[in-house]
């Protein structure tokens, strides 16, 4: 069911302790946000708190009741197309419930939900470091790792809905002191999101050198001139180079957008092209890579974008 033009966009980003919600009018400005916990462990719990959160938003908003505001959310994990229950979620108590038909009874209307790596490339598609661009990689690269596409501003979501998933198979090219990998929590060993998380940044540096802390610590080292830290980096731009360059040869995007928290390192983002292109199946490789233009608010934005294709 579209949104009929004009109608405002509300987007809710469902994080694993904290819910996010925005009202967006047509051209993207802010009508109302919103910021609450989310009620860990609690699966009816989460879908009250949702539906507080949006009362309270439309209200804020100042939304006629006779015209809501169209739905979206973005969450870790996805729904089974085959199911339509919840499935990957690591707020593991949505996995196995039938969040999208429970949320649409419970608000009284249709709802559009995606995975929140797919939310941060129609935000970054629609107004953010990829407007213009036809086809948007977006990649998360924080706790956890994912990627989604967005193409002409609408989120692939794709036959199995899993478009995009890229942390959760195997390096590319593994050096042998790079097999078989780190554990990963979905049970396989040496995933992309074990080697190219902060906390998988931090346990390489911690392996390697024995030095022990976050990701930030490992960047800030060095910055300071810290010769192990150094390494670390330019080991961990080399696997993402190996591991985005997959990407770029089968999907050949016209643009990279990188979100999360490693998003705020400059230097991984200015250092990416040059560790991709070694890797792509072309003479030559110009494409673009920025960090997200909306931050922690492309989750949000984009979960109100899904709304706009239509
Ligand atoms: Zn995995």
């Amino acid at each position: 069911m579209p949104a009929p033009s004009g109608r405002a966009r509300l987007g809710i980003d469902l994080g694993g302790t904290k819910i996010a919600g925005i009202v967006l009018d047509s051209r993207g400005a802010t009508l109302a946000e919103a910021r609450v916990p989310a009620p860990r462990g609690d699966y009816r719990g989460t879908l009250e708190a949702l539906a507080a959160l949006v009362e309270r938003l439309e209200s804020e908003a100042g939304t006629p009741s006779r015209a809501p505001c169209s739905v979206g959310v973005g969450m870790p994990g996805s729904l089974s197309p085959a199911t339509g229950l919840v499935r990957n979620a690591n707020s593991h108590w949505l996995n196995g419930h039938p969040f999208g038909i429970d949320l649409a009874r419970r608000l009284d209307r249709p709802v559009r939900i995606e995975n929140d790596a797919n939310c941060l490339a129609v935000s970054e598609a629609v107004d953010g470091a990829g407007s213009g661009a036809r086809v948007v990689w977006a990649v998360i690269l924080g706790t956890g790792v994912g990627s989604g596409i967005a193409i002409d501003g609408r989120v692939l979501t794709g036959r199995n809905g899993i478009a995009g998933e890229w942390g959760h198979g195997p390096l590319p090219a593994p050096t042998p002191d790079e097999r078989p990998g780190p554990d990963c929590y979905c049970g396989r060993r040496g995933c992309v999101e074990t080697w190219l998380s902060g906390p998988g940044l931090a346990a390489d540096h911690a392996r390697r050198h024995g030095r022990h802390g976050t990701a930030e610590a490992v960047v800030s080292a060095a910055r300071d001139g810290d010769g192990d830290a150094r390494k670390t980096l330019a080991t961990h731009l080399d696997r993402l180079g190996r591991a985005a360059a997959q990407v770029v040869n089968l999907l050949d995007p016209d643009v990279i957008v990188i979100g999360g928290g490693l998003s705020r390192i400059p230097e991984l983002i200015a250092g990416l092209p040059g560790a991709i292109a070694p890797h792509v199946f072309s003479d030559a490789f110009d494409t673009p890579v920025r960090a997200s233009l909306h931050g922690d608010a492309s989750g949000v934005r984009g979960a109100a974008w899904l709304w706009e294709a239509d």
